[in-house]
Protein backbone atom coordinates (compact mmCIF):
# COMPACT_ATOMS: atom_id res chain seq x y z
CA UNK A 1 0.00 0.00 0.00
CA UNK A 2 1.17 3.43 -0.55
CA UNK A 3 -0.10 7.05 -1.04
CA UNK A 4 0.52 7.24 -4.78
CA UNK A 5 -2.91 6.50 -6.83
CA UNK A 6 -4.32 3.63 -7.53
CA UNK A 7 -5.09 2.64 -10.86
CA UNK A 8 -8.63 3.41 -12.04
CA UNK A 9 -10.78 2.01 -14.85
CA UNK A 10 -11.68 3.15 -18.44
CA UNK A 11 -13.95 6.44 -18.59
CA UNK A 12 -13.22 10.06 -19.27
CA UNK A 13 -14.16 11.27 -15.91
CA UNK A 14 -11.40 8.80 -14.30
CA UNK A 15 -9.23 10.14 -17.40
CA UNK A 16 -9.74 13.72 -15.99
CA UNK A 17 -9.23 12.26 -12.40
CA UNK A 18 -5.73 10.41 -13.60
CA UNK A 19 -4.56 13.79 -15.52
CA UNK A 20 -4.75 15.81 -11.54
CA UNK A 21 -3.40 12.58 -10.29
CA UNK A 22 -0.18 11.71 -12.28
CA UNK A 23 2.88 13.65 -11.15
CA UNK A 24 4.36 12.40 -8.14
CA UNK A 25 5.04 15.07 -5.46
CA UNK A 26 7.08 16.02 -2.70
CA UNK A 27 3.93 15.87 -0.95
CA UNK A 28 2.34 12.86 -1.43
CA UNK A 29 5.70 10.93 -0.81
CA UNK A 30 6.01 12.65 2.73
CA UNK A 31 2.52 11.73 3.02
CA UNK A 32 3.40 8.20 2.58
CA UNK A 33 6.01 8.28 4.95
CA UNK A 34 3.22 10.43 7.60
CA UNK A 35 1.37 7.40 7.76
CA UNK A 36 -0.98 7.56 4.49
CA UNK A 37 -1.72 3.71 3.52
CA UNK A 38 -3.85 4.47 0.63
CA UNK A 39 -4.31 8.10 -1.24
CA UNK A 40 -6.45 8.45 -4.43
CA UNK A 41 -8.24 5.75 -6.60
CA UNK A 42 -9.79 3.36 -3.94
CA UNK A 43 -13.14 4.48 -2.29
CA UNK A 44 -11.71 5.86 0.63
CA UNK A 45 -8.59 7.16 1.75
CA UNK A 46 -6.94 5.39 4.61
CA UNK A 47 -4.14 6.42 7.48
CA UNK A 48 -1.77 3.79 9.04
CA UNK A 49 -3.91 4.19 12.64
CA UNK A 50 -7.06 2.76 10.30
CA UNK A 51 -8.93 6.07 9.90
CA UNK A 52 -10.70 6.06 6.81
CA UNK A 53 -12.15 9.53 5.07
CA UNK A 54 -13.85 10.31 1.98
CA UNK A 55 -15.95 12.74 0.42
CA UNK A 56 -19.07 12.33 -1.98
CA UNK A 57 -20.69 15.60 -4.09
CA UNK A 58 -24.26 16.01 -4.98
CA UNK A 59 -25.78 18.46 -7.36
CA UNK A 60 -28.74 19.97 -8.58
CA UNK A 61 -29.37 18.91 -12.14
CA UNK A 62 -26.54 16.29 -12.11
CA UNK A 63 -27.30 13.96 -9.86
CA UNK A 64 -30.64 14.50 -9.00
CA UNK A 65 -33.80 16.75 -9.92
CA UNK A 66 -35.85 18.55 -7.46
CA UNK A 67 -38.68 17.45 -8.74
CA UNK A 68 -38.09 13.85 -7.98
CA UNK A 69 -37.04 14.44 -4.42
CA UNK A 70 -38.16 15.83 -1.25
CA UNK A 71 -35.60 17.53 1.10
CA UNK A 72 -35.39 15.14 3.33
CA UNK A 73 -34.66 12.41 0.53
CA UNK A 74 -31.99 14.58 -0.94
CA UNK A 75 -30.22 14.64 2.59
CA UNK A 76 -30.94 11.35 3.42
CA UNK A 77 -29.22 9.94 -0.21
CA UNK A 78 -26.06 12.44 -0.52
CA UNK A 79 -24.99 10.95 3.08
CA UNK A 80 -25.86 7.56 2.16
CA UNK A 81 -23.77 7.49 -0.90
CA UNK A 82 -20.70 9.12 0.86
CA UNK A 83 -20.93 6.45 3.72
CA UNK A 84 -21.20 3.65 1.37
CA UNK A 85 -17.90 4.24 0.52
CA UNK A 86 -16.98 3.61 3.91
CA UNK A 87 -18.29 0.29 3.81
CA UNK A 88 -16.95 -0.08 0.71
CA UNK A 89 -13.39 0.08 2.87
CA UNK A 90 -15.16 -2.08 5.85
CA UNK A 91 -14.91 0.49 7.78
CA UNK A 92 -17.27 1.54 11.03
CA UNK A 93 -18.45 4.88 10.90
CA UNK A 94 -17.83 7.24 13.11
CA UNK A 95 -18.95 11.14 11.93
CA UNK A 96 -19.51 13.35 9.01
CA UNK A 97 -19.10 16.81 7.97
CA UNK A 98 -21.45 18.44 5.08
CA UNK A 99 -21.22 21.30 3.41
CA UNK A 100 -24.62 22.62 1.59
CA UNK A 101 -25.12 25.65 -0.39
CA UNK A 102 -29.03 26.81 -0.94
CA UNK A 103 -30.53 29.53 -3.49
CA UNK A 104 -30.33 32.68 -1.37
CA UNK A 105 -34.81 32.94 -0.99
CA UNK A 106 -34.74 29.30 -0.34
CA UNK A 107 -32.41 29.32 2.51
CA UNK A 108 -34.79 27.95 5.16
CA UNK A 109 -34.74 24.39 2.57
CA UNK A 110 -31.49 24.09 4.52
CA UNK A 111 -33.05 22.33 7.50
CA UNK A 112 -35.18 19.23 5.98
CA UNK A 113 -32.23 18.21 4.19
CA UNK A 114 -29.81 18.40 6.92
CA UNK A 115 -32.35 16.51 9.10
CA UNK A 116 -32.47 14.00 6.26
CA UNK A 117 -28.49 13.66 5.99
CA UNK A 118 -28.55 13.41 10.08
CA UNK A 119 -31.23 10.94 9.75
CA UNK A 120 -29.08 8.70 7.21
CA UNK A 121 -26.17 9.02 9.61
CA UNK A 122 -27.67 8.24 12.94
CA UNK A 123 -29.19 5.01 10.74
CA UNK A 124 -25.43 4.32 10.43
CA UNK A 125 -24.24 5.56 13.90
CA UNK A 126 -22.07 8.77 12.53
CA UNK A 127 -22.16 12.12 14.25
CA UNK A 128 -22.24 15.05 12.27
CA UNK A 129 -18.73 16.40 13.38
CA UNK A 130 -19.14 19.60 10.94
CA UNK A 131 -19.53 21.42 7.77
CA UNK A 132 -20.17 24.87 6.07
CA UNK A 133 -23.06 26.63 4.61
CA UNK A 134 -23.43 28.62 1.62
CA UNK A 135 -25.68 30.66 -0.34
CA UNK A 136 -25.84 29.27 -4.26
CA UNK A 137 -26.15 31.52 -6.85
CA UNK A 138 -28.32 28.27 -8.47
CA UNK A 139 -28.98 24.87 -8.05
CA UNK A 140 -28.26 22.98 -4.48
CA UNK A 141 -24.71 21.60 -3.59
CA UNK A 142 -24.12 18.82 -0.84
CA UNK A 143 -20.85 17.84 -0.10
CA UNK A 144 -20.39 15.03 2.75
CA UNK A 145 -16.86 14.11 3.94
CA UNK A 146 -17.14 10.67 6.05
CA UNK A 147 -14.77 9.53 8.75
CA UNK A 148 -14.45 5.96 10.13
CA UNK A 149 -11.98 3.65 11.10
CA UNK A 150 -11.26 -0.07 9.64
CA UNK A 151 -8.24 -2.24 11.84
CA UNK A 152 -8.01 -4.66 7.92
CA UNK A 153 -9.36 -1.99 5.44
CA UNK A 154 -10.74 -3.73 1.90
CA UNK A 155 -8.58 -2.25 -0.52
CA UNK A 156 -9.57 -2.46 -4.69
CA UNK A 157 -6.08 -3.62 -5.41
CA UNK A 158 -6.74 -7.28 -3.64
CA UNK A 159 -7.93 -9.23 -6.20
CA UNK A 160 -5.82 -12.55 -7.63
CA UNK A 161 -6.94 -14.92 -10.49
CA UNK A 162 -9.00 -17.89 -9.20
CA UNK A 163 -10.99 -15.73 -6.73
CA UNK A 164 -14.60 -15.08 -7.68
CA UNK A 165 -16.61 -12.23 -8.38
CA UNK A 166 -19.76 -11.06 -5.97
CA UNK A 167 -22.40 -8.49 -5.58
CA UNK A 168 -24.80 -8.29 -2.32
CA UNK A 169 -28.58 -7.60 -2.56
CA UNK A 170 -30.18 -6.98 -6.29
CA UNK A 171 -28.94 -4.50 -8.98
CA UNK A 172 -30.85 -1.54 -10.97
CA UNK A 173 -33.44 -0.31 -8.75
CA UNK A 174 -32.43 3.38 -8.57
CA UNK A 175 -31.32 3.07 -12.68
CA UNK A 176 -35.24 1.88 -13.23
CA UNK A 177 -36.07 5.04 -11.09
CA UNK A 178 -34.21 7.48 -12.84
CA UNK A 179 -35.14 5.87 -16.22
CA UNK A 180 -38.93 6.17 -15.67
CA UNK A 181 -38.75 9.98 -14.49
CA UNK A 182 -36.28 10.73 -17.83
CA UNK A 183 -39.11 9.24 -19.74
CA UNK A 184 -41.36 11.35 -18.36
CA UNK A 185 -43.09 8.81 -16.00
CA UNK A 186 -43.06 7.95 -12.36
CA UNK A 187 -40.99 5.58 -11.15
CA UNK A 188 -43.36 2.47 -9.08
CA UNK A 189 -42.89 2.64 -5.46
CA UNK A 190 -39.56 0.68 -5.02
CA UNK A 191 -37.60 2.06 -7.37
CA UNK A 192 -38.29 5.18 -6.29
CA UNK A 193 -37.15 3.86 -2.22
CA UNK A 194 -34.19 2.55 -4.00
CA UNK A 195 -33.11 5.87 -5.51
CA UNK A 196 -34.36 7.88 -2.50
CA UNK A 197 -33.41 5.94 0.48
CA UNK A 198 -30.21 3.85 -0.45
CA UNK A 199 -28.65 1.84 2.36
CA UNK A 200 -25.44 1.43 2.83
CA UNK A 201 -24.01 -1.40 3.69
CA UNK A 202 -22.04 -0.80 6.14
CA UNK A 203 -22.64 -3.59 8.66
CA UNK A 204 -22.66 -6.26 5.63
CA UNK A 205 -19.30 -5.00 4.63
CA UNK A 206 -17.83 -5.30 8.46
CA UNK A 207 -19.24 -8.81 9.43
CA UNK A 208 -17.56 -10.44 5.72
CA UNK A 209 -14.60 -8.40 6.69
CA UNK A 210 -14.44 -10.13 10.16
CA UNK A 211 -14.32 -13.72 8.44
CA UNK A 212 -11.74 -12.78 5.60
CA UNK A 213 -14.04 -13.25 2.59
CA UNK A 214 -13.30 -10.12 0.49
CA UNK A 215 -9.86 -9.99 -1.08
CA UNK A 216 -10.91 -6.88 -2.85
CA UNK A 217 -13.83 -4.54 -2.78
CA UNK A 218 -15.69 -1.12 -4.12
CA UNK A 219 -19.20 -0.19 -3.76
CA UNK A 220 -21.54 0.19 -6.95
CA UNK A 221 -21.84 3.83 -7.38
CA UNK A 222 -21.56 4.00 -11.77
CA UNK A 223 -22.62 0.54 -12.26
CA UNK A 224 -21.20 -2.87 -12.43
CA UNK A 225 -19.88 -3.30 -15.57
CA UNK A 226 -17.45 -0.03 -14.67
CA UNK A 227 -16.90 0.06 -11.13
CA UNK A 228 -15.52 -3.85 -12.32
CA UNK A 229 -13.25 -2.33 -14.34
CA UNK A 230 -11.94 0.13 -11.35
CA UNK A 231 -11.23 -2.98 -9.44
CA UNK A 232 -9.69 -5.05 -12.35
CA UNK A 233 -7.55 -1.76 -12.94
CA UNK A 234 -6.46 -1.54 -9.15
CA UNK A 235 -5.87 -5.23 -9.02
CA UNK A 236 -3.99 -6.00 -12.38
CA UNK A 237 -6.47 -8.71 -13.27
CA UNK A 238 -8.97 -9.32 -15.66
CA UNK A 239 -12.52 -9.76 -14.58
CA UNK A 240 -15.10 -11.92 -16.24
CA UNK A 241 -19.10 -11.13 -15.82
CA UNK A 242 -21.48 -13.70 -16.23
CA UNK A 243 -24.35 -11.28 -16.74
CA UNK A 244 -26.80 -14.25 -17.02
CA UNK A 245 -26.35 -14.15 -13.17
CA UNK A 246 -26.43 -11.08 -12.10
CA UNK A 247 -29.07 -10.35 -9.51
CA UNK A 248 -32.02 -7.60 -10.90
CA UNK A 249 -33.74 -5.23 -8.80
CA UNK A 250 -37.74 -6.02 -8.72
CA UNK A 251 -38.11 -2.31 -10.58
CA UNK A 252 -35.68 -3.48 -13.08
CA UNK A 253 -37.91 -6.05 -14.85
CA UNK A 254 -36.23 -7.68 -17.55
CA UNK A 255 -33.67 -4.49 -17.99
CA UNK A 256 -30.42 -6.10 -17.38
CA UNK A 257 -28.70 -2.65 -18.35
CA UNK A 258 -29.80 -1.41 -15.84
CA UNK A 259 -28.38 -3.62 -13.77
CA UNK A 260 -25.19 -3.57 -15.48
CA UNK A 261 -24.87 0.13 -16.21
CA UNK A 262 -27.00 1.68 -13.98
CA UNK A 263 -25.30 3.34 -11.21
CA UNK A 264 -26.47 4.20 -7.97
CA UNK A 265 -26.89 0.57 -6.39
CA UNK A 266 -24.65 1.35 -3.33
CA UNK A 267 -24.73 -2.42 -2.66
CA UNK A 268 -20.87 -4.50 -2.26
CA UNK A 269 -18.94 -5.77 -5.51
CA UNK A 270 -15.89 -8.11 -4.29
CA UNK A 271 -13.71 -10.88 -5.21
CA UNK A 272 -13.36 -13.75 -2.32
CA UNK A 273 -10.90 -16.48 -2.29
CA UNK A 274 -12.32 -19.97 -3.83
CA UNK A 275 -15.08 -21.14 -1.54
CA UNK A 276 -14.87 -18.36 0.63
CA UNK A 277 -17.77 -16.51 -0.20
CA UNK A 278 -20.40 -20.10 -0.31
CA UNK A 279 -19.19 -20.85 2.79
CA UNK A 280 -20.52 -17.95 4.46
CA UNK A 281 -23.50 -16.92 1.98
CA UNK A 282 -26.51 -18.89 4.14
CA UNK A 283 -25.20 -16.87 7.15
CA UNK A 284 -25.18 -13.94 5.42
CA UNK A 285 -28.53 -14.05 4.01
CA UNK A 286 -30.33 -15.09 7.67
CA UNK A 287 -28.02 -12.29 9.20
CA UNK A 288 -29.17 -9.31 7.19
CA UNK A 289 -32.09 -10.72 4.53
CA UNK A 290 -30.08 -10.09 1.52
CA UNK A 291 -28.47 -12.21 -0.75
CA UNK A 292 -24.48 -12.59 -1.82
CA UNK A 293 -24.55 -13.79 -5.80
CA UNK A 294 -21.39 -15.00 -7.84
CA UNK A 295 -21.79 -12.77 -11.07
CA UNK A 296 -18.19 -13.40 -12.55
CA UNK A 297 -14.46 -14.26 -11.81
CA UNK A 298 -10.85 -12.96 -11.98
CA UNK A 299 -8.52 -14.32 -14.31
CA UNK A 300 -5.26 -12.94 -15.19
CA UNK A 301 -5.31 -10.04 -17.30
CA UNK A 302 -6.78 -6.65 -17.75
CA UNK A 303 -9.83 -5.30 -18.38
CA UNK A 304 -13.52 -6.45 -17.86
CA UNK A 305 -15.09 -9.21 -20.36
CA UNK A 306 -18.34 -10.97 -20.12
CA UNK A 307 -19.24 -14.49 -21.49
CA UNK A 308 -20.81 -15.38 -24.45
CA UNK A 309 -23.45 -17.89 -25.03
CA UNK A 310 -21.04 -20.16 -27.19
CA UNK A 311 -18.48 -20.31 -23.98
CA UNK A 312 -16.17 -17.33 -25.57
CA UNK A 313 -15.49 -13.88 -24.21
CA UNK A 314 -15.93 -10.54 -25.45
CA UNK A 315 -14.81 -7.04 -24.12
CA UNK A 316 -17.68 -5.94 -22.08
CA UNK A 317 -19.52 -2.50 -22.88
CA UNK A 318 -19.16 -0.60 -19.30
CA UNK A 319 -22.83 1.41 -20.43
CA UNK A 320 -21.90 2.63 -16.61
CA UNK A 321 -22.47 6.08 -15.48
CA UNK A 322 -19.74 8.59 -16.64
CA UNK A 323 -20.07 12.43 -16.02
CA UNK A 324 -18.24 13.62 -18.81
CA UNK A 325 -19.63 11.15 -21.13
CA UNK A 326 -23.11 10.68 -20.25
CA UNK A 327 -25.91 13.77 -20.74
CA UNK A 328 -27.99 14.50 -17.09
CA UNK A 329 -28.22 12.21 -14.69
P1 LIG B 1 -16.32 6.69 -5.66
O1 LIG B 1 -17.32 6.44 -6.77
O2 LIG B 1 -15.90 5.47 -4.94
O3 LIG B 1 -16.75 7.81 -4.75
P2 LIG B 1 -14.95 8.22 -7.61
O4 LIG B 1 -15.26 7.44 -8.83
O5 LIG B 1 -15.76 9.43 -7.31
O6 LIG B 1 -15.00 7.21 -6.38
O7 LIG B 1 -13.42 8.64 -7.61
C1 LIG B 1 -12.42 7.71 -7.93
C2 LIG B 1 -11.16 8.05 -7.17
O8 LIG B 1 -10.61 9.29 -7.62
C3 LIG B 1 -11.35 8.20 -5.66
O9 LIG B 1 -10.24 7.65 -5.00
C4 LIG B 1 -11.37 9.70 -5.46
O10 LIG B 1 -10.89 10.06 -4.18
C5 LIG B 1 -10.41 10.19 -6.54
N1 LIG B 1 -10.75 11.55 -6.98
C6 LIG B 1 -11.88 11.95 -7.64
N2 LIG B 1 -11.86 13.27 -7.89
C7 LIG B 1 -10.69 13.74 -7.37
C8 LIG B 1 -10.08 15.02 -7.30
N3 LIG B 1 -10.70 16.10 -7.78
N4 LIG B 1 -8.88 15.11 -6.68
C9 LIG B 1 -8.28 14.02 -6.16
N5 LIG B 1 -8.79 12.80 -6.20
C10 LIG B 1 -9.98 12.63 -6.80
MG1 LIG C 1 -17.05 3.98 -4.04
Amino acid sequence: VAAGPSRLGEGAEFDLIRRFLAEPSDAAAAATAGGVLVGPGDDAAVLADGTVVSTDLTIEGVHFRRSWLAPEELGWRACAAALSDLAAMAARPLGVLASIAVPAGERTLAVPIMAGLRAAADAAGAALLGGDTSRSPGPIFLDVTVLGHAPRPVLRSGARPGDTLWVTGRLGGAAAAVAAWLAGGEPDAEARVAFARPVPRLREALWLAERGVPTAMLDLSDGLAGDSGHLAAASGVRVVLDSGRVPLHPAAGKRRDLALGGGEDYELCFTAGPGAAEAVRAAFTAAYGIELTQVGRVEAGSGVWRMTADGGLEPMDRGGHDHFESEGE
